[in-house]
């Protein structure tokens, strides 16, 4: 009989593990919400809401044979888990992909899409009526939101808060270096080494002031909090024998799993093994997941199979509006041509709606 794969969480790792091994497994794909949300649009959703049309994108063709639940889980167990209306479904393996959350102009808060859409649709007209912006992080989110609406609304005056005193310090320099000027050049004030000691949000934006550590104050119409992800892993909690990190993630051994339950993976941002958050990480992860499950389902025993290693140094593509930037790809730095070709243009939203059965 063909063994039975249940995946909690439709997000990057879920859907796309769901999809590479719909023909070989009995795969049940669970997520809270029947939308797929592609998360590097939702920065240029901000300046277009226009775009979320094509990049909210239902379930419901991503499989030909595994079957899509919408529910929310609340509970795994060793070979099943439980729906939130008390169902319980029973699996062979289970992968936990529950992902991360962020802030709400990124990522939705709860399972409504609408709620989501209404509150990018809520942003960008406070982000219109706008003079100033202040973004509060410049990891790539932060940095790549300051080039999304400098390249949309080049009137605007926008702030960039860094506490690093330098962008993306943990790449080569040229990188940084690189998407620092461009930003410059474009009108983007950028402040460094700076912490903010009163941040009234970490996910909500709002209009305000933001006293800094250096005894500056800075107002704007628009305070954007861009400080990172916080992995959604409370289903691990009752696991056995799980530690976890400070953002929420939780330790995996070298075959990516979080407890002592032989066959319960976890992967993406709600997993620690090596990688950053992000879905470069999960283009790594699917295939290895993918082989790993396909022979353990055909009586292949873990400790036969090659553990999971995670990116040395990951590609990083950091669009700056849809015609500049900088990548980074094996070991150089990338300018704009390149970028937008491969980012910066579409977003990589051709390849998801192709992935869930979409037209172009
Ligand atoms: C604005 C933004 C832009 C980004 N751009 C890039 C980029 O350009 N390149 C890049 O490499 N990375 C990017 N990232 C990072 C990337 O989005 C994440 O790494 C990616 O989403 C991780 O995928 P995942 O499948 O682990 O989790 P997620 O995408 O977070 O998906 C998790 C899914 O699990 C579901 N879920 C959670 N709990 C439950 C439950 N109990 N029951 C049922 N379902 C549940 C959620 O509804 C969600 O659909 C970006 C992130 C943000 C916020």
């Amino acid at each position: 009989m063909t063994k039975k794969l249940l995946i909690v969480g439709g997000g990057y790792l879920g859907a796309e593990l769901a999809k590479s091994l719909d023909n070989d497994l009995d795969v049940t794909l669970i997520d809270q919400r029947d939308v797929f949300v592609h998360a590097p649009a939702m920065i240029r959703a901000l300046v277009k809401p226009s775009l979320l049309d094509r990049v909210l994108l239902p379930y419901d063709s991503l499989l030909a044979k595994g079957k899509f639940v919408k529910a929310k889980v609340i509970k795994v167990n060793e070979n099943s888990v439980t729906l939130e209306d008390g169902t319980q479904l029973d699996a062979d393996f289970i992968v936990i992909a529950t992902g991360s959350t962020n802030g709400v102009a990124f990522k939705p808060a709860g399972d409504s899409i609408d709620d989501f859409r209404a509150v990018i649709t809520e942003i960008h007209a406070k982000l219109q009526t706008a003079k100033s912006v202040a973004i509060v992080g410049a990891g790539a989110v932060g940095t790549e939101m300051a080039g999304e609406i400098n390249s949309a609304m080049p009137d605007k005056n926008i702030t960039l808060i860094s506490s690093e005193s330098s962008l993306f310090a943990q790449m080569p320099s040229k990188f940084g270096t690189a998407i620092t000027s461009k930003l410059k050049q474009a009108g983007v004030d950028i402040k460094f080494g700076v912490r903010v000691n009163d941040l009234k949000s970490l996910t909500e934006p709002y209009s305000g002031s933001l006293s800094l550590s250096d005894g500056s104050t800075i107002t704007a119409d628009l305070i954007i909090p861009a400080i990172g992800s916080r992995a959604v892993s409370e289903l691990v909690d009752e696991l056995p024998n799980v530690s976890k990190e400070n953002n929420g993630r939780v330790t995996v051994d070298k075959y990516l799993r979080p407890s002592s339950y032989a066959n319960v993976f976890a992967a993406g941002d709600v997993a620690s093994n090596g990688d950053a958050m992000t879905i470069v990480a999960v283009g790594r992860q699917v295939p290895w997941l993918t082989n790993t499950l396909k022979a353990l389902a055909a009586g292949t025993s873990l400790d036969q199979l090659k553990p999971y290693t995670p990116w040395k140094k990951a590609p990083l593509f950091l669009p700056l509006g849809p015609n500049k930037g900088n990548s980074y790809m094996v070991i150089a730095t990338f300018g704009n041509w390149v970028t937008s070709k491969i980012k910066g243009k579409d977003l990589f939203i051709t390849k998801y709606r192709k992935l869930f059965g979409l037209k172009h």
